[in-house]
């Protein structure tokens, strides 16, 4: 449906601009606050109709917190979220609600995420009557035409979750999140819990449905096999910030910024004749409690000059739709190796 229409004329689904999200870190009897957490430290992103934006990095990195707090599943302590134009971040919950239909989220974990007491009928059909979108026979008729659209079979209507395998409950969980048709679907970590086997048959089933639907995704990994699989656009988050953010074959090709280059060169590659020189970062990443000052990943980068200690890199676009936060990496090049430092 989309396809035909070049990915930067689409219409804009999400904007996010300058998204925060601090957690007050509380200590003694009195429960005094004494620090922040600073989870997500003003992040920006647009994703468009038919549109994969992937976010990615190690675990604690944010990203996950990201995709809850576009949700508005947590509370954004700062920035804007923009779903189809609507900016949701302080709308009440009786407004927010007519707006929860546009956005839908499929969890990490499939076992967790469906409530064990309810058919896999009743689960998919309450996002339905919760929104008053059908009842009786059309409700029936919405819930079969679901099942199959996911590939289960509309018998399984009357099964309990715990009767499925994890694949498809994953699936039952992606027909729930379609059932109110949304223009997005917050997508975090939804295969890291399958077997790999199983993965590529949901990750497969997610990317039919976009074809089919014109769907936007804002899809959270911290598998860079499973991100280069599905993303059009991937961003790279260190510390709560993103440090990199291109299309697939730029962001895989030709990555820029020192700490995706660390995380390119710690994956496994498929074909083992192909030699990759290794950049092995040191230490452990620092807490989001107290991050460095200036570049957030000076302490671990080997290119680091004295101004990463201090001054903080902007998110310069230094190429084409390529966007990178380091001070060596300036406006249109040159985008040679660094020199290492240490
Ligand atoms: Fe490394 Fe400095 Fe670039 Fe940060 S700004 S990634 S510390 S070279």
């Amino acid at each position: 449906m989309t396809n035909s229409i070049p990915m930067s004329e689409r219409e804009t689904v999400l904007q996010v601009k300058g998204l925060k999200k601090h957690f007050p870190v509380h200590r003694g009897v009195l429960s005094r606050v004494v620090g922040q957490v600073y989870a997500v430290d003003g992040v920006s992103f647009t994703i468009r109709q038919g549109e994969t934006l992937c976010l990615v990095g190690e675990s604690g990195c944010g990203k996950s917190t990201v995709a809850k707090t576009v949700m508005r599943l947590l509370e954004p302590t700062a920035g804007t979220i923009e779903v189809n134009g609507v900016d949701i971040s302080d709308l009440s919950e009786s407004k927010l609600r007519a707006h929860r239909r546009q956005m839908q989220i499929v969890f990490q974990d499939p076992y967790s995420s469906l409530n064990p007491r309810l058919s896999a009928g009743a689960i998919v059909s309450e996002p339905l009557t919760n929104f008053d979108l059908a009842t009786g026979a059309a409700l029936a008729e919405r819930i079969a035409e679901l099942f199959e659209r996911v590939g289960l079979r509309p018998e399984a209507a009357a099964k309990y979750p715990h009767e499925f395998s994890g694949g498809q409950r994953q699936r039952l969980g992606i027909a729930r999140a379609l059932a109110v048709n949304p223009s997005l679907i917050v997508a975090d970590e939804p295969v890291s819990a399958l077997d790999v086997s199983v993965q590529a048959q949901v990750l497969n089933l997610l990317i039919d449905l976009q074809e089919d639907l014109g769907l936007a995704y804002l899809f959270v990994s911290h598998d860079l096999g499973v991100v280069e699989h599905i993303g059009h656009r991937i961003a790279v988050m260190y510390l709560g910030r993103i440090v990199e953010t291109a299309d697939n074959a730029d962001l895989f090709g030709t990555p820029l910024h020192p700490y995706t280059e660390a995380l390119l060169a710690a994956a496994p590659l498929p074909d083992p004749t192909i030699k990759r020189e290794r950049l092995i970062l040191q230490g452990d990443v620092p807490s989001p409690v107290r991050p460095p000052p200036g570049c957030h990943f000076h302490t671990r980068c080997p290119y680091a000059v004295d101004r990463c200690r201090s001054e903080t890199p902007p998110l310069a676009e230094v190429a084409p739709d390529h966007w990178v936060a380091c001070h060596l990496r300036p406006v249109g090049g040159p985008f040679g190796p660094l020199s290492r430092t240490i």
